[in-house]
């Protein structure tokens, strides 16, 4: 399963050859070392550029340098010293002539972009803009930055957009935190929206952002939901790892590994919701972050599909969610404040073939955030989805060669995540710095051309 060619690419002895072959060179990807979460710009070269009349701008000054950045509006006089960082405000933004401003920033940063650069782009919501032209601008927005990163994913950059609701930019500080930071890996070409929506934490800790939480993470044996139960014990959470009886092994070791709780329970089984209950609020008094990750494939063309592959990928994927948080909400288990998070995939975006089970399932969870996020608004609960693309996990080592290796380099980043990559993502959208996102179906794709 080891993407060879990324190995190969980055290597002094044979990146020539591979270059000379003209195979794809994907580009050796930056990821967060521990201990950088205090002060993540520190010693980083960061822009911020602004169009006039914006009304992000300060907001964006205030989380930059709340993190430890010195902030610079233009890159650095000095030749070699590269940009990290780049935030600009778009926000102003309100007629044709206006967006001109895209391009006079953009122009001369773009060949100052370091390896693994972050930019992130903030606009208005188009719905909120003055008039249809305004409307259009805002939406055009979201075109630039998505070309953006694919010219910049060559070199192991992001390029990333927040549509931001006018009132709701002191909620900024989170988003550009995340998707300025290292952590931001194989999170490109992505639209999210920041609101109001939610009611605001009474306070937002900067650092063990989940110290005194519990987490709960289904599927948490291996893949993605090992990495994820991983990270939020790093932010200090409790957290209690789900999965099935058949992997209680696995699972007590990854448990162990990452000081969690083990909870060996097949999410389908009839009294798996009072289980959650009893586990989460009987043992420990509530929950703080729900991952809802437990998912399974069952790939046939439709035609070729039986009724048992339909029934069980439902079962599994969206039916004992569904069943999970009805039983959390009406117990009260799920605390104020709490956060949801489902994992998608861009299989639900796009549609995938040999996957109408599957991404029916999938595509239902972003419907499902969009419904649920307003209901729980009031209590401060954010409900969000995370949709993998490529992820080097068991799930993607079943996939023949070739339709493995196509997989693996559709996308601006040439090569496939980590489960890291989309745990990172996984523990903003959990942490209470996410106040601002409710709703979203965010890709951790490396900007996938699939559903693109
Ligand atoms: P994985 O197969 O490695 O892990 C999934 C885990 O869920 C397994 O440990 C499995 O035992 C558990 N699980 C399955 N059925 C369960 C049940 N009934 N009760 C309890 N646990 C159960 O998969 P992964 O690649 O880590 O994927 C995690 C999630 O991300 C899934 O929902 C998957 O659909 C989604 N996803 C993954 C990718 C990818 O490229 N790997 C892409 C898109 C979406």
């Amino acid at each position: 399963m080891a993407d060879t060619l990324t190995k190969l690419a980055n290597s002094p002895l044979t990146g020539g050859l591979v270059r000379a072959l003209g195979l794809p060179t994907p580009p050796a990807l930056a990821r967060a070392k521990e201990g950088w979460v205090a002060q993540p710009f520190v010693d980083r070269g960061v822009v911020l550029g602004a169009a006039p009349g914006g009304f992000a701008t300060e907001a964006a000054r205030s989380a930059l340098s709340g993190a430890g950045a010195r902030v610079l509006d233009a890159p650095p006089a000095q030749e070699g010293r590269g940009v990290d960082v780049v935030v600009f405000d778009a926000t102003g933004l309100a007629t044709p002539t206006d967006a001109r401003a895209l391009y006079d920033f953009f122009h001369p940063v773009v060949p100052r972009l370091a390896r693994n650069a972050r930019v992130l782009v903030l606009a208005s919501l188009p719905e909120e803009a003055a008039g249809p032209a305004a409307a259009a601008v805002a939406r055009g927005v979201e075109g630039f930055v998505r070309s953006l990163g694919k010219e910049v994913g060559r070199r192991g950059a992001t390029a990333n957009l927040a549509y931001v609701a006018r009132g709701a930019e002191d909620r900024l500080a989170g988003p550009v935190r995340y998707f300025c930071g290292v952590q931001t890996t194989y999170v490109s070409g992505q639209a999210v929206r920041v609101t109001s929506t939610a009611r605001a934490p009474a306070s937002v800790p900067r650092v063990s952002a989940l110290r005194g939480r519990v987490a709960l993470v289904t599927g948490a044996a291996r893949g993605i939901g090992a990495a994820t139960a991983e990270r939020l014990a790093q932010e200090g959470a409790r957290v209690v790892l789900l999965d099935v009886p058949a992997l209680q092994e696995a699972l007590g070791a990854t448990a162990a590994r990452v000081g969690g709780e083990a909870l060996a329970l097949d999410v389908t089984a009839p009294d798996a919701p009072a289980r959650l209950v009893e586990e989460l609020k009987g043992r420990h008094g509530g929950v703080d972050v729900v991952v809802h990750n437990a998912g399974i494939t069952r790939d046939r063309t439709l035609a070729k599909m039986t009724p048992e592959a339909w029934d069980q990928v439902l079962a599994v994927n969206l039916a004992a969610i569904v069943a999970a948080d009805d039983a959390l909400l009406a117990s009260g288990a799920l605390r104020d404040e709490g956060r949801l998070v489902y994992l998608s995939s861009i299989s639900g975006v796009a549609g995938n073939f040999g996957q109408t089970n599957y991404a029916a399932t999938k595509a239902a969870l972003i419907g499902y955030v969009a419904a649920l996020a307003p209901r729980l608004a009031p209590r401060g609960i954010c409900a969000n989805a995370v949709a993998p693309g490529f992820i080097e996990t068991a799930m993607v080592a079943k996939m023949p060669l070739m339709t493995r290796e196509v997989g693996r380099r559709l996308n601006s980043l040439s090569q496939g995540g980590l489960p890291r990559d989309v745990a990172e993502l996984i523990t903003f959208l959990g942490s209470p710095g996410a106040y601002g996102l409710t709703g979203n179906t965010v890709r951790a794709c490396g900007q996938g051309l699939i559903g693109a």
